[in-house]
């Protein structure tokens, strides 16, 4: 017998918060997950879901709200599963955040290293340069939204507070053009319909938008007068590509793109440095702290020109060409056949020429690399929420850098992966904490191990 019960109402005090931004509430040592309640919070809550070791509930009132507590600015905060923190201080946010990262090192990889705070934004709203937006049909009306918390119901969205205007604006024009000219919305259920997804790509120094339609069918009736439609309303576009996604899948882009119209690909300059970026390429969508994140990482890669140096999961090649400016030769290796393109382009538009890219797995690539000879000095990685392949990180420890630079999106698995890398002959120094996404429960981190003697 469970100490509470589905549609139980009780009074509970909130002590922790979750990784996904959920306040974390104990009954009689049972663990509840409650939405939008703060640590040191007494709440109001029904019991919504019950499992064996945990449950979930929803929030009712708050009986005695954290100082932290703040009024969130945008109107469908509490419906639309984007943000998780608006509700809380930014301070609070960056505070919640570095306790976070500690815990997760502590618990997770036993280390007990100084965390410095995090590094946060003057201005936390509209950072993001990219929106990819999902579209629905209701009622015959085309709606454009986000998805509701772990759902795939969409709310209706008309302005995203922490998205750049101009592709707020960009993806509201889109929908308007889109609905005069009756495309159909995608509908998961049925398979039917033509419009998944609408991305907007804003290159925040170099001013160049890139529109990307993601379809379900090849075909979009009228596309060329949507196109010029598009254009009309939105002067400032400089690449409208369609991206065909046939599949029943979330995975948000297809494998083919089709140009429509200009460039198919859009430049943005992060620290002087310029990059091509292609719908299918990551890059960073916070470009303020983006400078912030890769300074620290190559202030940790402390190189004085001499070095050979290895950035994996390179991605477009950014930190690359950072490391390339201060190194002897840097080695990128990164799994996207279309990011090491852009990254060999990057190479060349900055003229930089001490850079050798490798287009695979970095569990593979870099075995190949250690037969070839190449020995770094020093190892940068950035991997995806997974983490380092255990293969990777063996191959790593053979090569035997002085130092490894760690730069995560998630902590979990990246104080697993450090605490492989301690147990065999490396010290985890410092670690920073950037705040890359505002009012989500994201944080990144960056990560100086060094070899120990
Ligand atoms: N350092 C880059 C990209 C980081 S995101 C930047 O800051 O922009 C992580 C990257 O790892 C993505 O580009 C993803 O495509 C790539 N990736 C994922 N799994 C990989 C693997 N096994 N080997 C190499 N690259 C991988």
């Amino acid at each position: 017998m469970l100490p509470v019960q589905k549609n139980d109402r009780l009074d509970v005090h909130i002590h922790d918060l979750t990784h996904e931004g959920a306040g974390v509430a104990r009954v009689d040592g049972y663990t509840l997950f409650v939405p939008n309640a703060l640590p040191g919070e007494t709440v109001e809550i029904v019991v919504t879901k019950t499992n064996k070791q945990y449950g979930f509930a929803r929030l009712i009132d708050v009986k005695q709200a954290s100082a932290d507590r703040v009024e969130p600015p945008c109107p469908i905060f509490y419906q639309c599963g984007g943000c998780q923190l608006q509700h809380f201080s930014y301070d609070g946010q960056l505070r919640q955040k570095r306790d976070r990262v500690v815990d997760a090192l502590k618990r997770l990889g036993q280390f007990d290293v100084p965390v410095h705070e995090t590094i946060g934004m003057s201005e936390p709203w509209r950072y993001r340069n990219k929106a990819q937006v999902p579209f629905k049909d209701e009622g015959g009306r085309l709606v454009a939204g986000f998805y509701r918390p772990r759902s795939h119901d969409i709310v209706e969205m008309k302005e995203c507070l922490i998205q750049d205007e101009r592709n707020d604006v960009a993806v509201q024009v889109v929908r308007d053009v889109l609905a005069a000219h009756n495309v159909p919305a995608y509908d998961e259920k049925t398979g039917r319909g033509v419009i998944r997804h609408v991305m907007a790509r804003y290159g925040y120094h170099s001013g160049e938008l890139m529109i990307v339609l993601i379809t379900k069918t090849t075909k979009i009736k009228g596309v060329n007068e949507i196109v010029a439609d598009i254009l009309k309303r939105l002067p400032d576009v400089t690449s409208i590509m369609q991206n065909v996604n046939p599949d029943k899948t979330n995975v948000i882009l297809g494998s083919t793109n089709k140009l429509l119209y200009g460039h198919e690909t859009i430049e943005d300059k992060i620290g002087g440095l310029t990059f091509t970026i292609s719908p299918h390429s990551f890059f960073q969508v916070n470009p303020v702290q983006t400078e912030k994140l890769y300074g620290k990482a190559l202030e940790y890669a402390q190189l004085t020109g001499t070095e050979q140096v290895v950035d994996a999961y390179c991605g477009i090649g950014t930190i690359s060409l950072f490391l390339a400016r201060k190194a002897a030769h840097v080695y990128g290796v990164e799994v996207v056949p279309e990011a090491i393109e852009d990254a060999k382009q990057n190479a060349l538009v900055n003229e930089i020429d001490n850079v050798t890219y490798a287009c695979g797995a970095a569990e593979d690539v870099l075995p190949q690399w250690k037969k070839d000879g190449i020995n770094p000095d020093v190892i940068v990685v950035d991997p995806p929420r997974k983490g380092c392949a255990e293969s990777f990180l063996e191959t790593m420890v053979e090569m035997a850098p002085k130092r490894i630079v760690y730069v995560s999106c998630n902590v979990a698995t990246q104080a697993r992966d450090m605490r492989y890398l301690a147990d065999r002959g490396y010290k985890l120094v410092e670690v920073t904490p950037v705040d890359m996404f505002p009012h989500t429960a994201h944080v990144e981190t960056v990560a100086w191990m060094e070899k120990v003697k």
